[in-house]
C-alpha cells in the first residue's frame, strides 16, 4: 500500500517541478512513507530519521518529511519529538505536498493531515518510482471502516472508499500497453469495493479482460466478505491469479469476537473449503497475532490447530502490539507477557515452516506458467519468476527473457522457494 502512495507522491511532486535525487548529497527533501501498523515498524522509521542527521550535517539544505500512516497517527508530537522532522503529511494529504515543500523551503514547519471521506487519488498516474517494468500495484480504495479491535489503520487512513473502475481499468490497459504483464489491485479490504454498480466481482471480470497475458492479483481479503460470486469469477479467467490472501488472526473463536473479527472459524474453514472447490490448486496464504490479549494457551492451540487444518503456503505472523487509540487499548488488558508472546508467535512460526516445506515437496514434478522477473539474488546465471500461486521459482537462465512467460519443472524446493529448470516448449 505504501509502495503504491508512494509511486502517487511521486507523481504529484514530479508534477510540480520535482525530481528524483541520486543521492543525499543532492537531495533538498527526504520524504520516508511510513507504517503505524505495529510499534516496530514506528521504531525503525525514528531509527532511520535519527541516522539521517548525519547527512543533514553535510547538506545544510536536507529537510525530513514523514508520510503516511505514522504522520497521521501522531502528527505534530512527531515534529516535536524528532526535531528534525520539518514536516508531516498524512495519507489524504498528498496533493498539498508541492505547497508543503514550498513552505518548508522557506523555514517553515508544516502539518497536513486531514482525513478526507472522497480522496482516491483516481486521476493521478502513479509514477513507477522502484518499478521492474513487469509488475505493478494499483490501488482501488481507501480507508478501512471494519474497527478490528486491535487495529490502527481506521484512525490513520479514514474511512473505505472506491475509486472508479473507469480510472482503474485505464490504468492498468496502459500498463499492458508498456509492457507490463502483472497487476495487484490493492486495498485493505478488496472485497467490499463498490463504486455505484460495480462491486469486486465486476471489477475483477473488466480488469481480467483488458488481456490474456496480463496477470491479475489483489490483496487484502476480509474473510467475513469473500463471496462465492468472486471466486466463480476468478475460476472463469486463467490470468487472475490462483492466489488469495485471507487473513485470519486467530483460530479461536473467543479471540476472534474479541478482536471484532466478525467471523467464526466455521465461516472460516467454510470459505477455505469454498476457494478449494472453485480453485483445487488456488495457494492460499495468512496474516495471524500471537498474544492478543487475554490470549489463554487452549485460543493459542486453537490458531496452531487451524494452520493444521488449512496448511497454508506462507504466513506473515506477529506478535500483538498494543496501538494508542485502539478499542483494544482502551478497553483490554494487554496482558500477555513479551515473552510469552515470543514463545507462541516462534512456536507459529516453526509449525508453519514445516507446513510450507510439506506442501513446497508436493510441487516437485510439477510443470507451471512462470512470469520472469528477473536475475536471482544467488546467482546471474539464474533467473526468478512466480507461478500463478505467488510462488518463487528459481531455475538456470538459458534462453529465458524477463517480462515473458516460460514453463518451468519443479525440481527441488525449499520452505521459501521452488527450484526447478526450464522446459523446452519445443520438443
Ligand atoms: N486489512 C487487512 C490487514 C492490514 S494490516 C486485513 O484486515 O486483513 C496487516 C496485518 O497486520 C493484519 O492482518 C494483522 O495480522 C496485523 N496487525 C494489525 N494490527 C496489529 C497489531 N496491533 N499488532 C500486531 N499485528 C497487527
Ligand atoms: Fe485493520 Fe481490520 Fe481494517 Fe484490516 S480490516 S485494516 S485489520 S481494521
Amino acid at each position: 500500500m505504501n509502495f503504491a502512495d508512494s509511486e502517487v507522491v511521486g507523481s504529484i511532486l514530479q508534477g510540480a517541478g520535482h525530481e528524483v535525487a541520486e543521492s543525499l548529497e543532492d537531495a533538498d527533501f527526504v520524504l520516508i512513507n511510513t507504517c503505524a501498523i505495529r510499534d516496530n515498524a514506528e521504531q525503525r522509521v525514528r531509527h532511520r530519521v535519527r541516522e539521517l542527521r548525519a547527512a543533514q550535517g553535510h547538506n545544510k539544505s536536507l529537510r525530513i518529511g514523514i508520510l503516511g500512516c505514522m504522520a497521521e497517527r501522531l502528527q505534530s508530537r512527531l515534529m516535536a519529538e524528532e526535531d528534525n522532522v520539518s514536516f508531516v503529511c498524512g495519507p489524504d494529504a498528498y496533493r498539498r505536498l508541492p505547497q508543503l515543500l514550498a513552505q518548508v523551503r522557506e523555514g517553515q514547519r508544516g502539518t497536513e493531515v486531514e482525513l478526507s471521506t472522497t480522496e482516491t487519488y483516481a486521476d493521478i498516474e502513479p509514477v513507477r518510482l522502484a518499478s521492474n517494468g513487469i509488475s505493478a500495484y494499483i490501488s482501488i480504495m481507501r480507508g478501512c471502516q471494519n474497527y478490528c479491535s486491535y487495529c490502527v489503520v481506521p484512525y490513520t487512513r479514514g474511512r473505505e472508499r472506491s475509486r472508479d473502475p473507469q480510472t482503474i481499468l485505464t490504468e492498468a490497459k496502459g500498463l499492458c500497453e508498456k509492457g507490463y504483464r502483472e497487476v495487484t489491485l490493492l486495498g485493505q479490504n478488496v472485497n467490499s469495493y463498490r463504486y455505484e454498480a460495480v462491486g469486486f466481482p465486476e471489477l475483477m471480470d473488466m480488469v481480467a479482460a483488458i488481456s490474456p497475458l496480463l496477470r491479475v492479483r489483489f490483496a487484502t481479503s476480509h474473510p467475513k466478505d469473500l463471496s462465492d460470486e468472486l471466486l466463480e469469477v476468478m475460476a472463469s479467467h486463467e490470468n487472475i491469479c490462483r492466489c488469495i490472501h485471507l487473513p485470519v488472526q486467530s483460530g479461536s473463536n473467543r479471540m476472534l469476537k474479541a478482536m471484532n473479527r466478525k467471523y467464526t472459524v466455521e465461516w472460516y474453514l467454510d470459505r477455505v473449503e469454498s476457494i478449494r472447490h472453485h480453485m483445487p490448486d488456488c495457494s492460499i496464504t495468512t496474516d495471524v497475532i500471537a498474544g492478543f490479549c487475554g490470549e489463554t494457551p487452549e485460543d493459542h492451540a486453537a490458531t496452531l490447530e487451524l494452520f493444521r487444518r488449512v496448511r497454508y503456503d506462507y504466513a506473515y505472523m506477529f506478535k500483538y502490539s498494543q496501538r494508542e487509540g485502539t478499542y483494544a487499548a482502551k478497553h483490554m488488558p494487554d496482558d500477555i507477557a513479551d515473552d510469552e508472546k515470543t514463545r507462541r508467535l516462534n512456536e507459529i512460526i516453526a509449525l508453519q515452516g514445516q507446513i510450507a516445506l510439506e506442501n513446497n515437496r508436493k510441487e516437485v514434478g510439477r510443470e507451471y506458467e512462470v512470469l520472469v522477473e528477473g536475475e536471482s539474488h544467488r546467482s546471474k546465471e539464474q533467473l526468478f519468476g512466480r507461478n500463478s500461486q505467488n510462488k518463487v521459482l528459481v531455475f538456470d537462465r538459458k534462453d529465458a527473457v524477463p517480462g515473458t512467460y516460460r514453463k518451468v519443472r519443479v525440481t527441488d524446493c525449499t520452505a521459501a522457494t521452488l527450484i526447478g529448470e526450464l522446459v523446452n516448449e519445443n520438443q
